[in-house]
């Protein structure tokens, strides 16, 4: 038994009467000078804060990473400085559409969001468990994100609503189909690869540049839930992801990740046949193979669930010297929407928090806001340029001219193949990748996700992203439409699609 602690209020002033409150009498009424009565209330009243709008339910992890292979001749990012070296990091993971209560085996991509603590700030590797996203320019976002969320009149979640959306946004169809294979439905967050997302870039010691992926291949292995078992667990354990990670590190079975990156020259990106900068394409791994990088395990469990997870905040923006941007517009638009998330849900301090803050120096002029709890840099000057401190920018840190080659930068107006193909990863997604078995699955999930689609427009949703899936593959658009009763002579000729389509 730990020392006997006396109980106070907030201000440590001790008292006894911690369930009675100071009545007139032994039956009341309550006396309103018993503050601590008020104490309770009013912050129990504030304990709730703005929910995330995505990736509302999460779980998260301590742990280290360890570089396995050197890849300096890429990047000089001190946490890849040396084979052997060792970084803390923190991972949460999430589950995208639901409300912080919801269930953790619902059918939806997973975050995979990182943070390295390295010894120059903060890197946030913020990406999903799957290597693309529904859409490619920042613009769609808030409108695809309702879709997933709930009809404004109905209150409930709209497969109408989802399938109007994928469906007039033919771009969504690569993660539609990620979406509704098993991999929509991982067993629990050890089991699931993570990805960047994003194409980021490495810089090395010479100042040169290539494009890279993240890839963070499961050393568990892949498992997933088939959907009836997904659905079932929604109801006998609505938290079983959090609890698996949580019961895993604490009986010292520790998950791990295996680091492994794709490299593309600037030359290669120039001539790619895709936009390398397309958030719903993959570079293909025949071309740019994996190359091994390092060993993420986490081991070691949040002590407590709102300080650490809760309050956890990352940021893409946030990228250490050695690793920077892409012109990937999904990337760009992510760069100030984040930070603005955060400074909303947890105020413009919001990188004092203890799981948030780089644990090394941080030098610089911003000063007071909210919840300023950490000294507030005491007496030390409070602007730059000034006489007295000995604060100086590190010209080492200078960021590198990017080169606004027309092939990079008109990738707004191309209308040519490669920018709106949408069709082709997807097919080949289906054709080469998936097993009969994870075809046949892929094909019932579409089948029952596209029964919801109710209302006056059901038949023109129903063609139209069955118009899709005929254009990724024939067969499995077959497939589809039979499973959905739909008479394909009859529902094919009028798609929105400029293109016809012939089955
Ligand atoms: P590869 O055959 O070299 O790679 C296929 C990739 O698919 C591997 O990363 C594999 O890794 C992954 N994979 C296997 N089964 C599934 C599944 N059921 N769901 C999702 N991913 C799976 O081919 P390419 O790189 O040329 O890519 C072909 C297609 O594979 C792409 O069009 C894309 O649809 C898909 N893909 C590509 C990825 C990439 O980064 N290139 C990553 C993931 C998918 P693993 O079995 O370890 O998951």
């Amino acid at each position: 038994m730990s020392e006997e602690k006396k109980l106070t209020t907030a201000s440590g002033i001790p008292y006894y009467h911690h369930e009675d409150t100071m009545s007139a009498g032994a039956r009341g009424p309550l006396l309103l000078q018993d503050f601590i009565l008020h104490e309770k209330m009013a912050h129990f009243n504030r304990e709730r804060i703005p929910e995330r709008v995505v990736h509302a339910k999460g779980s998260a992890a301590y742990g280290t990473f360890i570089v396995t292979h050197d890849i300096t001749k890429y990047t000089r990012a001190k946490l890849f400085s040396q084979v052997g070296k060792k970084t803390k990091m923190f991972l949460r993971f999430s589950t995208v559409g639901g409300e912080k209560g919801s269930a953790d085996t619902e059918r939806d991509p997973r975050g995979f969001a990182i943070k390295f603590y390295t010894e120059e700030g903060n890197w946030d590797l913020v990406g999903n468990n799957t290597p693309i996203f529904f859409i490619k320019d920042p613009k769609k976002f808030s409108d695809f994100i309702h879709t997933q969320k709930r009809d404004p009149y109905t209150n409930c979640k709209s497969p109408t609503m989802m399938w109007d959306f994928w469906s007039l946004n033919p771009e969504s169809l690569h993660q539609v189909m990620f979406l509704m294979s098993d991999r929509g439905t991982p067993y629990g967050y050890r089991h699931m690869h993570g990805f960047g997302s994003h194409t980021f870039s490495l810089i090395n010691d010479k100042n040169e540049q290539v494009w890279v992926k993240f890839h963070f291949k499961s050393a568990q292995g892949i498992k997933n839930f088939v959907n009836d078992e997904a659905v079932k667990m929604k109801g006998e354990d609505p938290d079983f992801a959090q609890r698996d990670l949580v019961n895993a590190i604490e009986s010292g079975d520790f998950p791990k990740w295996y680091l492994k990156i794709q490299v593309m020259t600037m030359e290669q990106a120039k001539n790619y046949r895709f936009n390398p900068f397309d958030l719903t394409k993959t570079w293909s791994q025949k071309e740019f193979p994996l190359i091994d990088v390092g060993i993420m395990e986490l081991n070691e469990n949040p002590r407590n669930y709102f300080a650490e997870v809760e309050q956890a905040a990352f940021a893409p923006a946030h990228v250490v010297d050695g690793i920077s941007y892409s012109p990937d517009k999904m990337l760009q638009g992510r760069l100030l929407s984040y930070p603005d998330a955060h400074r909303y849900r947890l105020g413009a301090n919001y990188e004092q928090i203890p799981v948030n803050k780089c644990p090394y120096a941080i030098n610089n002029y911003e000063r007071d806001g909210f919840m300023r709890v950490d000294g507030n840099a005491g007496a030390n000057p409070n602007y730059y340029p000034n006489s007295f401190d000995n604060i100086k920018p590190d010209e080492k840190y200078k960021g590198l001219p990017i080169e606004l080659d027309t092939n990079i930068a008109d990738w707004y107006d191309r209308n040519g193949q490669g920018e709106n193909d949408h069709y082709t990863q997807p097919g080949i997604f289906y054709r080469e990748v998936l097993s009969d078995y994870d075809k046949k699955n892929l094909v019932s999930n579409i089948v029952g996700a596209m029964s919801g689609i109710a209302g006056p427009k059901k038949n023109e949703i129903v063609n139209r992203q069955l118009c899709h899936f005929f254009r990724a593959d024939i067969g499995l658009g077959m497939a589809i439409a039979q499973g959905l009763g739909v008479n394909v002579e009859q529902a094919m000729p009028k798609q929105h699609d400029k293109q016809p389509v012939t089955v």
